[in-house]
């Protein structure tokens, strides 16, 4: 098994421990790594020290907040023996790798990264932007070269980072020796899930649906969706275009988009029967889903296993790229 991986490219991945998942961490990021298993060898790591950027005073959360994630990847299909499951400050190299390459790295070249710009925005921070929010792709790209990772599946969004921890590699790789290789991005191609007021789903606007809602609570979510606000009766001519119901039928109906579509446009599908059937589509594709999460949640003890597990195998590699590091910068070696 670890001859057959070991010839296989490496891939490090990475999601904040937000809890249950919705339908956009699944098509945006989920649905990617399952497939990505059986190609590469895949690490995928629950970053709680970069969840503290958002919810540092909310630190008991996190541990429950892991198992519920954990919870939710491998009843979607991710395989704790192929992929590689851990959580990042039980692999505490990340910490050291991350200060050392903070020596790399000017304070402008962070400042004037796109994604932090956004942060700042997005999460209103003027005037208390932290350490940590600045250094925050610096952890990243320890995350990702402390596996020597040779990509990094990303949405578009994410193209910054990589391209920082490609910078940070080359860095270290021409100062101290070649340790890293530079990560390609892995663009993978996902669906767009707004939430029913049209918004990014998240679960802190309060538009989620989650993988593991009951056929009720989806119904609940989606009959409030915002749909053709030009389409009033049901024949009038509707734009799917423009319809959150729409977005979600192509992710959950394949097959029938282009009569859904077709019925949409010529005025013979009325929105209330459109959101029914969107809703049963979205329930029907998670019902697998929610059986085997029925089995694994009453098992907490397993899901502790995996991560054990997983930490431990991501620490073993940790050990030996600091080992590399430190041997490249020439560090004291001592055993102590
Ligand atoms: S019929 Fe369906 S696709 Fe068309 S506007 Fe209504 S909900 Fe949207």
């Amino acid at each position: 098994m670890l001859g057959f991986m070991n010839e296989k490219k490496r891939i490090l991945s990475g999601m904040q421990p937000t809890g249950r998942l919705h339908l956009g961490n699944y098509a945006g990021a989920l649905v990617n790594w399952i497939d990505l298993q059986h190609r590469y060898e895949s690490y995928h790591c629950i970053v709680d020290w970069h969840s503290l950027t958002i919810t540092y005073d909310e630190t008991e959360r996190i541990a429950g907040d892991t198992i519920e994630m954990v919870v939710d990847w491998l009843a979607a299909g991710l395989e704790p023996d192929r992929a590689t499951i851990f959580v990042q400050s039980l692999v505490p190299e990340h910490a050291e790798l991350h200060l050392l390459l903070s020596m790399l790295i000017t304070l402008g070249r962070l400042e004037r990264n796109p994604t932090f710009k956004e942060k700042v925005k997005d999460l209103d921070l003027r005037g208390e932007v932290s350490y940590g929010h600045l250094g925050y792709p610096v952890l990243q790209a320890a995350d990702i070269l402390m596996y020597r990772a040779h990509a990094v599946p990303v949405g578009e969004d994410q193209i910054p980072h990589i391209e920082l921890t490609r910078e940070l590699a080359r860095k270290f790789n021409t100062t101290y020796g070649e340790v890293f290789p530079e990560p390609e991005t892995l663009l993978t191609p996902f669906a767009r899930i707004p939430g029913p007021d049209g918004r990014k789903m998240s679960k802190s606007l309060g538009n989620a649906i989650l993988m593991s809602d009951t056929p009720e609570d989806i119904f609940g979510v989606v009959r409030t969706a915002i749909t053709d606000e030009k389409k009033i009766h049901k024949d009038d001519p509707g734009r799917p275009e423009v319809c959150n119901v729409f977005a979600w039928h192509q992710t959950f109906s394949p097959g029938r988009i282009e009569q859904i579509a077709t019925e949409c446009r010529d005025g013979t599908r009325g929105c209330v029967q459109c959101k029914k059937e969107a809703s049963e589509a979205i329930a029907g594709h998670f019902a697998e889903f929610r059986e085997r999460r029925a089995g694994l949640e009453i098992d907490t003890d397993r899901i502790v296993d995996v991560i054990r597990e997983g930490s431990r195998r991501a620490r073993e590699f940790a050990a030996e790229t600091m080992a590399q590091v430190r041997d490249a910068m020439k560090l004291f070696r001592l055993e102590l």
